[in-house]
């Protein structure tokens, strides 16, 4: 099965992979086994694994006036001064909405209205960045629209239009696929002023 919401990143698997040397609990050197097929790095002396999992995070799709918002990423951002998606990893202690809210405040100034839950996409950014993305869709409901956060300009584009460059494949799949077929979603329920 062809699952259209992985990407892959085929350029950018040079980095070596952030395995520990050494235990992070008791400064041991790590060791490798296998572990159900995996190869899984751990330390002898305490038993610790470091196991590898994708961060999950959060992508807004605002639209207004029939354009989508997007964000230039600033110079010390992951691919500075490419576009992208309103978004970010969820913080340990907040919900996944809480998440969007706070990304897009600190991002662009906006306070929104989360609508609903359209996509959720696997992106293999590098050996390193294995994101799990949430993609919402919100709307505006106050705040002053300003670059804020790692983002150094925001602009709003025609959907279906041409695009600037974009940081992450996910994001332009993302945008077209609303634009082909807007589409509801899993309403984001009991949420509202919460
Ligand atoms: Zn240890």
């Amino acid at each position: 099965m062809n699952i259209q919401q992985v990407f892959v990143n085929e350029n950018n698997n040079r980095e070596e992979p952030d395995f520990f040397k050494f235990c992070p609990h008791c400064a041991h050197p790590m060791a490798e086994k296998m572990d159900n097929e995996i190869a899984r790095k751990y330390c002898p002396a305490c038993g610790y694994i470091q196991y590898r999992n994708p961060l999950p995070g959060v992508s807004i799709l605002i639209i207004q006036a029939g354009k989508v918002l997007l964000g230039k990423r600033g110079p010390a951002s992951f691919r500075p001064g490419t576009w992208c998606l309103p978004g970010g990893f969820i913080e340990f202690n907040e919900d996944f909405i809480t998440a969007a809210r706070r990304e897009v405040l600190e991002e662009t100034g906006l306070e929104i209205e989360v609508e609903s839950i359209i996509n959720v996409c696997s992106n293999f950014l590098s050996n390193r960045l294995h994101s799990l993305v949430i993609l919402f869709r919100a709307s505006v409901k106050g705040g002053t629209l300003h670059a804020g956060d790692d983002l150094e300009a925001l602009d709003w584009f025609l959907p279906e239009g041409n695009l600037p460059e974009m940081a992450f494949e996910s994001d332009t799949y993302l945008i077209r696929r609303y634009s082909a077929e807007p589409i509801s979603g899993i309403p984001a329920e009991g949420i509202s002023g919460c």
